[in-house]
């Protein structure tokens, strides 16, 4: 998701449905790479080809130069992909679209997506690499176009300046650019893009040396990967931290534009609306008539979940501002962050029906479901911090907090004591 400043998820990235307007040129340029194409063959690299077989080599700590890692034995491609239920069908494409860094790509691709499972399949974007500005993830042709653009990015030693320069950086310093942008590395993980933390990066980081030194060793299992719910062994925050079951259907910048640079979205809360319509609605809304007026990031209704905007990257959009009314805990929101951070640190979701229209089960179990993973996996708190964020503030919002109308009006408002609590016993769970 990655380099950020300009991430993830990744981590949770937005995953575009489909590309459109100008951003079809670049992309393309991207897509029509071809493993060895341009910068593949790059002086910078070492193809220093581990043994994964034979006497167990030194283990892979943060201190390693990530570009001497090398490489795993194809099988354990096979067994990782058939082990997750990966949707990527060429492992053997893949590991030779890595070489030199197989071991590296196949841990990172189990952090990022859980092996492609969870970004949307048409992306087939495994690493979770973002343009490299950041704005917006990446779309490739085939999942080895994907796996073959990151070992491009490894191996220049001038890209975006050098970020990945020198050619021993250690894995550590690599983890920090990759997930949380160039500046996470050089202040010492103080300042990292993408809403990365000091811990999440460090958790990234020994997730992917676990996963390295338990092939080494042999191993069968690793950690539980990002795409995962069902593998509970040994780490309940992971496991959390998986997305609710969401349809992708991020809106391209360029098909509405009611959104803004403000800089790199940082999550520190969520603000709730209501629609005053449907979720089919909506989705077309701001397709069509709405597509320069409005724009949000999910939408829940009819038990589904819909995610319009990536939560990273540096769209924010025309949803919860324009902070021309502010009241509440708002205040205190503005006064901490910045007018800015209103439509770009805030995820809004918006539930369908009307101020007063009750909200069906379905869709509040999705509301609590998205809720509790954005403070899980976005805001990173547990149930005591819950429901302020790790500065202390608070994090679920009203819009009527920033702006001049009801929204959400009666119906949600009444409920959001309830919210808040049933979060808080998910995120205990
Ligand atoms: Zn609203």
């Amino acid at each position: 998701m990655r380099e950020g400043g300009g991430r993830g998820d990744a981590r949770v990235m937005g995953r575009p449905r489909r590309v459109g307007g100008a951003a079809v040129a670049r992309r393309d340029e991207e897509v029509e790479q071809t493993p060895g194409h341009a910068g593949g063959e790059n002086s910078a690299t070492p193809t220093k080809e581990t043994s994964t077989g034979s006497a167990a080599p030194a283990p892979v700590t943060g201190a390693t130069p990530f570009r001497a890692i090398g490489d795993v034995p194809l099988d354990i491609w096979v067994s990782e992909l058939a082990r997750r239920g990966s949707p990527i069908d060429d492992p053997a494409g893949c590991a030779a679209a890595t070489r030199g860094f197989g071991a590296l790509a196949l841990a990172q691709a189990i952090r990022e997506t859980g092996l492609g499972r969870s970004g949307a399949a048409d992306v087939r974007n495994a690493l979770g690499l973002m343009w490299p500005d950041g704005g917006m993830p990446l779309r490739f042709k085939r999942w080895v176009d994907g796996f073959a653009a990151w070992r491009r990015r490894l191996t220049d030693l001038s890209y975006k300046g050098g970020i990945y320069a020198p050619a021993d950086l250690p894995l550590a310093d690599f983890v920090a650019v990759y997930v949380g942008g160039p500046d996470c590395r050089t202040s010492g993980l103080a300042r990292c893009a993408n809403g990365e933390t000091r811990a999440s990066i460090g958790r990234y980081r020994d997730d992917i040396v676990r996963l390295i030194n338990g092939w080494r060793r042999g191993d069968a299992a690793g950690p539980p990967d990002a795409g995962s719910a069902a593998n509970g062994a040994g780490n309940a925050p992971a496991a959390r931290d998986d997305p609710p079951a969401m349809v992708e259907r991020i809106i391209p910048p360029g098909q509405n534009t009611a959104w803004d640079d403000l800089g790199p979205r940082v999550i520190r809360g969520v603000c709730l609306h209501r629609m005053l319509g449907t979720l089919d609605g909506t989705d077309a809304w701001f397709r069509g008539g709405g597509r320069a007026a409005a724009r949000t990031d999910f939408g829940i209704g009819d038990g589904r979940i819909f995610q319009w905007t990536p939560l990273t990257g540096r769209m924010a959009p025309w949803a919860s501002g324009p902070a021309n009314d502010v009241e509440g805990d708002g205040v205190a929101f503005v006064r901490r962050y910045g007018i800015a951070a209103v439509n770009r640190d805030l995820v809004s979701i918006e539930v369908a029906g009307h101020y007063d229209t009750p909200i069906p089960a379905a869709d509040w179990a999705r509301l609590v479901e998205l809720v509790a993973w954005i403070a899980a996996a976005w805001l990173q708190v547990d149930a005591a911090t819950w429901p302020r964020n790790r500065e202390g503030m608070h994090a679920v919002y009203g819009h009527f907090e920033f702006a001049a109308k009801p929204c959400p009006g009666p119906a949600l408002l009444g409920r959001v004591t309830a919210l808040i609590d049933d979060v808080g016993a998910r995120l205990r769970g």
